[in-house]
C-alpha cells in the first residue's frame, strides 16, 4: 500500500484529552479517532492491527477446539430476566426500544444467549464437551469511559463459553482456554501475567485474570517478589508476620480514658502508639446473629474472604452495636463480649495491645489476646498489603498496577440451571451442563500492546500485530529511478506475503523519519538518490540505533530474512 493513498492522519502534538501514552500514540499515529465518550472510529491502520489481533485469537481458539459462532448484539430483555441479570446489571446495560415498544438490551456479554442456544441444541452427554466462541462488539454503559480503547462503551471482545458433563471435565476445558490465552498474549508480543482473581458476581469457583503490568492500570495486583504468586488485590492472600508483642505485654489489663477517640487513628495518636497495636473490633450480623471480627488496627476486612467465612454477613447498625457492646460505636472490644469472636490470624500472639473497653470513651491497655478473650476461630479475613509474606512463606508481596486484557472463569451451573441447558447422561438422567466463560478484550489488547511497547519517538510494534511489517521510505518520490527500485522491492516482498507500506509522500526526509518512528513499524527500508548512487539502500529495525547499508540488489532478500526472524521470535 502507498501512504499517499491511505488515511494516516499523524499528529505532531500530543492530544490534550489523552492521559496515557498508548491513547496518545493511537491518536498521534492515526490509528483511531474519537466519535464521543467511549466511542472510537478505527482508521485504516487501526483496523489492520485489530484484524491481526483477531486472527491470532481466532487461530488459538480454533487450535484449542473451540467453534466460532456469531450471536446478535441485540437481545430480547426477557432472556436477561431469566438469569436475574436484567436487574443486577441494569445500570450497566444499554437498552433500546423497537417500533412495537418492546425493550431490548445491547449485550454487555453473552452468557445468557449462548446458554439459551445450547439449551435448545445440545441434549446429550455425547455432544459434550463443547466450547463456542465469537468475536463480537459489546456494549457497556461504563461509569467512566476513558483511556481510549481501554475502557469504552462499545468495544470488541472475544468471548467463549464451554459446556461440560462434570466439574472435572470443566476444569479440563478451563485449562485449555488458560493455555490458549498464554499463547495468544505471547503471540501479540505482550508480557501478560495470570493472576488469581476475585470471583465477583459471576457465581463461579475459579478464575484468573490476564494482566498487563503498567502504571496506568486500573487494577491493583499483589505479586510475590520471588515470582511464586500473583493475585488481584481483592483476592490476594498475604500474611503480616510482624511481631505482635508490644510494651505492657506482661501487665494486667488497665482502663484508659480516650474521650471522643472512637477512631483507630485518634486513639493511636492520643496514646502515642502504632495503629497496629490496636485491635479493630467490628460487629457484623450473620444469620441474624451478631458476631465480632478482630483485626490489627491498620488492616481492613477483605469482604470476599469474610463472605466465605460468614456468608451474607453485613456490618451491624449502630443500635445493634450499642446493644451488643453497651457502648457507643468506636469503643467495642472483645473483652467480656458474649458473641462469637473471629480473629484474623495476623493477631496471633498479640500481647500489650489496646482495645475498646465496651464503655464509651474508654479503652483497655495491656491486652493479651489469648489471656483476655475467648476466640471462636482464627481466620484469614484481612486484605493483604504490600510487604506481607506471600502464601509460600518466602516471597514478599509487592504492589503493581495492571490492565486486565483477558479473563477465564469457571462458572459452574448458574446459567445452565437458569436457562435450562441440561443434558441426559448415559442412564438418561438430566443434569445442568457445567460451564466456563472466557473473555479477551480484543480492542483493549491492541492498545495494551502499545502501552507496553513504545519509546519517546512513538510506537514499537511487535511484528505480529503491526499494521504493516515493513515501511519503505522513499526519500525522493519524484525521482523515477528511486520510485522504480522501491516499487520492485515492494512487489517482490508482497508476493512473499510481507505487509509493506511505502511512504511515497512528497515531504522532507526529516518529516518522514519522524512519522516512521511514530508509526513504529518493525522494519524500515530507506531508498534515496544519494544511496542509490552508491548502489545502496538503508535498513533499520525500529529498535536498532543505526542503519545498515545494503546493496540494492540484495535488499528484498535481506528484508525477507529479517522479517522471518522477527516473526519466528514471537
Ligand atoms: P474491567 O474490570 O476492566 O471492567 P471486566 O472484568 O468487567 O473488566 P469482563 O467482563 O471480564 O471484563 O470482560 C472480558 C474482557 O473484556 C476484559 O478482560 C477486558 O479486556 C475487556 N473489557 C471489559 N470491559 C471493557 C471496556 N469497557 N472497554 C474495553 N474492553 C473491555
Ligand atoms: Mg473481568
Amino acid at each position: 500500500m502507498r501512504w499517499s493513498q491511505l488515511l494516516i492522519p499523524t499528529l505532531k502534538e500530543t492530544p490534550q484529552d489523552a492521559e496515557i501514552i498508548s491513547h496518545q500514540l493511537m491518536l498521534r499515529a492515526g490509528l483511531i479517532r474519537r466519535l464521543g465518550s467511549g466511542l472510537y472510529n478505527y482508521l485504516p491502520l487501526g483496523v489492520r492491527s485489530l484484524r491481526k489481533v483477531q486472527n491470532i485469537v481466532r487461530e488459538e481458539m480454533d487450535r484449542a477446539g473451540a467453534q466460532e459462532v456469531l450471536m446478535p448484539a441485540m437481545h430480547p430483555k426477557e432472556i436477561w430476566e431469566k438469569s436475574g441479570r436484567y436487574e443486577t446489571l441494569k445500570n450497566g446495560m444499554f437498552r433500546v426500544i423497537d417500533r412495537q415498544n418492546r425493550e431490548m438490551v445491547l449485550g454487555p456479554t453473552h452468557e445468557e444467549i449462548i446458554t439459551d442456544l445450547v439449551s435448545r441444541e445440545i441434549t446429550s452427554y455425547k455432544q459434550l464437551p463443547c466450547n463456542f466462541y465469537q468475536i463480537q462488539t459489546k456494549y457497556r454503559d461504563e461509569i467512566r469511559p476513558r483511556f481510549g480503547l481501554m475502557r469504552c462503551k462499545e468495544f470488541i471482545m472475544k468471548d467463549a463459553y464451554s459446556f461440560d458433563v462434570s466439574s472435572e471435565a470443566a476444569d479440563e476445558s478451563y485449562k485449555k482456554m488458560y493455555d490458549a490465552y498464554v499463547r495468544i498474549f505471547k503471540r501479540c508480543g505482550l508480557h501478560a501475567m495470570a493472576v488469581d482473581a476475585d470471583t465477583g458476581d459471576m457465581g463461579g469457583s475459579s478464575s484468573h485474570e490476564f494482566m498487563i503490568p503498567c502504571e496506568a492500570g486500573e487494577d491493583a495486583i499483589l505479586e510475590a517478589d520471588d515470582g511464586s504468586y500473583a493475585a488481584n488485590l481483592e483476592r490476594a492472600e498475604g500474611f503480616c508476620d510482624l511481631p505482635m508483642e508490644f510494651p505492657g505485654a506482661e501487665l494486667a489489663l488497665e482502663k484508659v480514658e480516650t474521650p471522643n477517640a472512637g477512631k483507630i487513628e485518634d486513639v493511636a495518636k492520643l496514646l502515642e502508639i502504632e495503629t497496629r497495636q490496636l485491635v479493630k473490633t467490628l460487629i457484623y450480623v450473620a444469620d441474624e446473629k451478631p458476631v465480632a471480627v478482630l483485626l490489627p488496627g491498620n488492616r481492613d476486612v477483605n469482604d470476599i474472604k469474610l463472605n466465605k467465612i460468614l456468608p451474607g454477613a453485613e456490618l451491624a447498625d449502630p443500635e445493634v452495636i450499642q446493644k451488643v457492646t453497651g457502648a457507643d460505636v468506636g469503643f467495642a472490644g472483645p473483652v467480656g463480649l458474649e458473641i462469637p469472636i473471629y480473629v484474623d490470624r495476623s493477631l496471633k500472639g498479640l500481647k500489650g495491645g489496646v482495645t475498646g473497653a465496651n464503655e464509651t470513651d474508654i479503652h483497655l491497655k495491656n491486652f493479651d489476646l489469648e489471656r483476655d478473650t475467648g476466640i471462636t476461630e482464627f481466620v484469614d479475613v484481612a486484605l493483604a498489603y504490600a510487604g506481607d509474606l506471600a502464601p509460600n512463606g518466602k516471597g514478599r508481596l509487592v504492589e503493581k498496577r495492571g490492565v486486565e486484557v483477558g479473563h477465564v472463569f469457571k462458572l459452574g451451573t448458574k446459567y445452565s440451571e437458569a436457562l435450562g441447558a441440561n443434558f441426559l447422561d448415559e442412564n438418561g438422567k438430566s443434569h445442568p451442563a457445567v460451564m466456563g466463560c472466557y473473555g479477551i478484550g480484543v480492542s483493549r489488547t491492541l492498545q495494551a500492546v502499545i502501552e507496553q511497547s513504545n519509546d519517546k519517538f512513538g510506537i514499537i510494534w511487535p511484528i505480529s500485530v503491526a499494521p504493516f511489517e515493513l515501511l519503505i521510505t522513499v526519500l525522493s518520490p519524484k525521482d523515477e529511478v528511486c520510485m522504480q527500485h522501491a516499487q520492485d522491492i515492494k512487489t517482490i516482498l508482497e508476493a512473499q506475503g510481507v505487509d509493506v507500506l511505502m511512504d511515497d509522500r512528497i515531504e522532507r526526509p526529516g518529516f518522514k523519519f519522524k512519522d516512521a518512528d511514530l508509526l513504529g513499524l518493525p522494519l524500515r527500508l530507506t531508498i534515496g538518490e544519494r544511496g542509490l548512487a552508491k548502489g545502496e539502500v538503508e535498513l533499520k529495525a525500529r529498535t536498532d540505533k543505526d542503519f545498515e547499508a545494503v546493496p540494492v540488489a540484495e535488499a528484498a532478500v535481506k528484508v525477507f530474512e529479517k522479517i522471518t526472524a522477527m516473526r519466528e521470535a514471537l
